[in-house]
């Protein structure tokens, strides 16, 4: 999940920053590496982070339940927009719940989705703001950054008016849609998982609510934010959702999830359609529905959500 500077660099840049920014777009992520490597550095020596307060109201927390709640609210925030809503008209009818598809193969491609998702959040907060997709298939483990399907909007939690935007973001897209269906945007949109925060929502498993990232209640101290999701929104998409097919962009619910569930269990992958595009022969064949080409999209193993 978290950003690396090698990947992105290694890669064609898919955000271009308006402007002059590019400086501070540069400074920003490589203050992001430093900052992963001070986070390791303090995991591995068992420093203890201290407690930290700043003016944009966040406070560390040091609860470690099961279940973490959504973040709080920040106090005094300044203003931020809220999403106008879909593109299209949106039909009463849901997608299909979205369902776990970790990273199994490298194609960090920008894929259809996910690239409307990131232009759609620089659409309403501003085209100044780091939207990043791709990373390098040699950084890190599993990520979904790897496929094209995942993006980290650089959002601070300690600076308010970052917070107040992606507050005003995760209020949107995980309270109720136009129809009163909690969580209905992220739902219309494919949302995989998000990370924020010190913690994880899954829309693979939404009943579980927001819990614990990775220890981060017990890891307050600034060299962990990016570690902890304090400095950037994770948002990974499922194929559906990266493949823009979901009905928040053409407005027609997925009635079927994207393969079927022994797709993650290990061996030969199975007759479905992917196999059957592989039939062709010699045309290298774009899925429309995935994005991917042919060859071994199916074979999925289990994820670990590393990365
Ligand atoms: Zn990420």
């Amino acid at each position: 999940m978290l950003p690396h500077i090698k990947g992105h660099l290694a890669l064609p840049s898919f955000r271009v920053r308006a402007g002059g920014g590019s400086f501070e777009s540069g400074f920003k992520h490589a203050l992001v590496g430093a900052v992963s490597f001070v986070s390791i550095s303090a995991v591995v020596l068992g420093i203890a982070p201290a407690s930290v307060a700043n003016s944009s109201g966040w406070t560390s927390t040091t609860w470690t339940g099961v279940r973490a709640g959504a973040p709080e609210p920040g106090v005094g925030l300044p203003p931020a927009p809220a999403p106008p809503g879909a593109p299209v008209a949106l039909p009463p009818e849901m997608d299909t719940p979205p369902e776990y598809e970790g990273q199994a193969q490298c194609d960090p491609t920008p894929k259809p989705g996910t690239a409307r998702l990131a232009d759609y959040i620089r659409a309403v907060y501003g085209s100044q703001e780091s939207v990043w997709i791709p990373r390098g298939c040699d950084v890190g483990g599993q990520s979904e950054h790897k496929e094209g399907r995942a993006v980290d909007w650089m959002v601070d939690v300690r600076d308010a008016q970052d917070r107040a935007n992606a507050e005003s973001f995760l209020n949107w897209m995980l309270g109720p849609d136009q129809f009163g269906v909690e969580y209905g945007n992220a739902i219309r949109l494919g949302i995989m998982y998000i990370g924020w925060n010190d913690r994880i929502w899954r829309g693979y498993d939404i009943q579980r609510g927001w819990t614990e990232l990775k220890g981060c209640f017990s890891k307050s101290a600034k060299s962990s934010d990016n570690y902890c999701h304090r400095n950037h929104i994770h948002i990974s998409l499922t194929w559906d959702g990266a493949s823009g097919r979901t009905s928040f962009w053409d407005g027609t619910p997925l009635s079927a999830p994207f393969c079927p569930r022994n797709r993650s269990t290990a061996g030969p992958a199975p007759a479905t359609r992917a196999a059957a595009v592989v039939g062709i022969g010699q045309f290298r064949v774009l899925s429309s529905r995935s994005g991917e080409g042919v060859g071994d999209s199916l074979s999925v193993a289990a994820g670990s959500m590393e990365g």
